[in-house]
């Protein structure tokens, strides 16, 4: 087989390792986070005769660019299958504009496109070498329930999730907290971002060492490499040959539109990125202003997956356009501001706007959205509105649709009368008894309870 692909950490103070090692390990020992030394290309021709395979089939040739030499081919095609066994509508809207509905997973967000492949894969590892993880994720709502439900019975893996008990829907917590088993839930009287820093606080702990600890967060290389497939699989069913398409990606702790960013890096014609934000627009005045600072706490809206005042996955943007991010968001080198513009474009959408948004595309184009999806869709709107002159009326456009809408039924009965229908992954869901315990937001007592419950 191949020689590996090798991953280094943005902080540039680590070791570089394989995938199947950098999926393991979740973050890099000096906090940065894995990427890869040099990204494969794919050539057009090959990305072309995507247009004739389905889904799982286009999966598998991206994700095996990352994989070669560490898993056989045979092996790897049964995984996807296996991840990818349900569909991915592209709606069109009007003229060649497309919502693309990531919503149809188990857990009904985009999150298990990565969570069900990264799951699948750190089983097939952890078997092979004989080995148990435990793996800790924070989460603002979707992370969790499809980390949860991708690793839920899996016999080498024990799984804590993190959650701001005030910051997730009903529906969303019980899509955790109603599983059992090896999933085991913590509702913090806290944010999500204090989430997130407890979990990374008891990953450099090494009094923690012992229970072998692992992410299942965006910051995993494993979450990201699967959110590369579907702008492939976007272009393979609906652009001809060579068409460039404008992504609108709705962003939070940007693990999504980095997914994007590096499937143009591979080779996908992609006119432009809009990365849109809800009012937490620490990313748009970075792109604006070259200067970066996080906000603290992160602002709370409705589109609540968003609400993150420093996304994890910027450290990686910032590194594939020349400059470097530490953990604490601080630049260590500065970042090639013009090539990022030139493929980026950002714009922050308020809550007011995004529920307009929400009962304009119904009313005007019988189009459900729900909060996270009405920001992309909006930030497209706006990019159209402001770039007509530039653009050719038929410029092909994309924007992903993150969740279901039956996920967030309170915003949309409210604003269109009616209550979404529930996929029947949501099903029975409301009934069903709820396991978990809660915690104060502090380091110690999270720790003790790892230690009396892990040890
Ligand atoms: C997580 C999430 C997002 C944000 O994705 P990032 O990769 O964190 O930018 C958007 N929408 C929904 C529904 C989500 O769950």
């Amino acid at each position: 087989m191949d020689k590996p692909l090798q991953f280094y950490s943005t902080n540039l103070n680590s070791e570089n390792i394989s995938f199947h090692e950098a999926l393991l390990m979740g973050q890099a020992p000096d906090k940065g986070l894995y990427m890869p030394v040099c990204i494969p290309a794919i050539p057009a021709a090959e990305i072309d005769e995507f247009r004739n395979m389905d889904y799982p089939g286009i999966a598998y040739r991206v994700i095996l660019r990352f994989l070669r030499g560490e898993i056989q081919d045979d092996e790897l095609m049964a995984l996807v299958k296996d991840a990818y066994d349900y569909e991915v509508p592209l709606e069109q809207v009007f003229e060649r504009k497309y919502v693309m509905r990531l919503d149809r997973g188990p857990t009904a967000s985009f999150k298990d496109f990565a969570a069900r492949m990264m799951g699948r894969l750190m089983q097939y590892y952890l078997k092979l070498e004989n080995r148990r993880l435990l793996i800790l994720t924070a989460t603002s709502g979707d992370t969790g329930s499809a980390v949860a439900n991708a690793f839920y019975g899996l016999d080498s893996i024990d799984i804590v999730v993190l959650f701001p008990k005030d910051e997730v829907t009903a529906r969303q917590r019980k899509q955790m907290t109603t599983l059992g088993k090896n999933v085991r839930v913590l509702a913090l009287d806290a944010k999500f971002d204090d989430c997130q820093a407890l979990v990374k606080q008891a990953f450099a702990d090494p009094q923690l060492a012992g229970l072998r600890l692992s992410s299942a967060n965006s910051i995993n290389i494993g979450r990201l490499v699967p959110q590369i497939v579907y702008y492939f699989y976007a272009y393979a069913e609906l652009a001809e040959q060579g068409e460039e398409i404008l992504f609108s990606v709705p962003s939070g702790n940007f693990g999504d539109m980095m997914g994007g960013v590096l499937a143009m890096k591979l080779g996908l014609p992609v006119r432009k990125f809009i990365i849109a934000t809800n009012e937490n627009n620490e990313f748009p005045e970075f792109l604006a202003s070259g200067k970066y600072s996080k906000i603290e706490p992160s602002r709370n809206c409705i589109s609540s997956a968003m609400n993150v005042g420093h996304p994890s996955n910027l450290a990686r943007l910032v590194a594939l356009y020349g400059g470097m991010m530490d953990e604490k968001g601080i630049l260590g080198h500065p970042v090639n501001m013009e090539r990022m513009r030139n493929d980026i474009w950002s714009v922050s959408i308020s809550d007011a706007e995004t529920r307009k948004t929400i009962g304009d595309a119904w009313y005007r184009w019988n189009l459900l959205l729900e909060p996270h999806g009405a920001v992309g869709w909006a930030g497209l709107l706006r990019f159209l509105g402001e770039n007509h002159r530039q653009l050719a009326d038929d410029q092909l456009c994309v924007s992903l649709e993150t969740a279901h809408p039956a996920k967030f039924p309170d915003e949309i009965k409210r604003i269109t009368g009616f209550d979404p229908p529930l996929p029947r992954s949501l099903q029975g869901i409301d009934d069903k008894p709820e396991y978990f315990s809660e915690l104060p937001n502090n380091y110690t007592d999270f720790k003790t309870w790892l230690l009396e419950n892990y040890k």
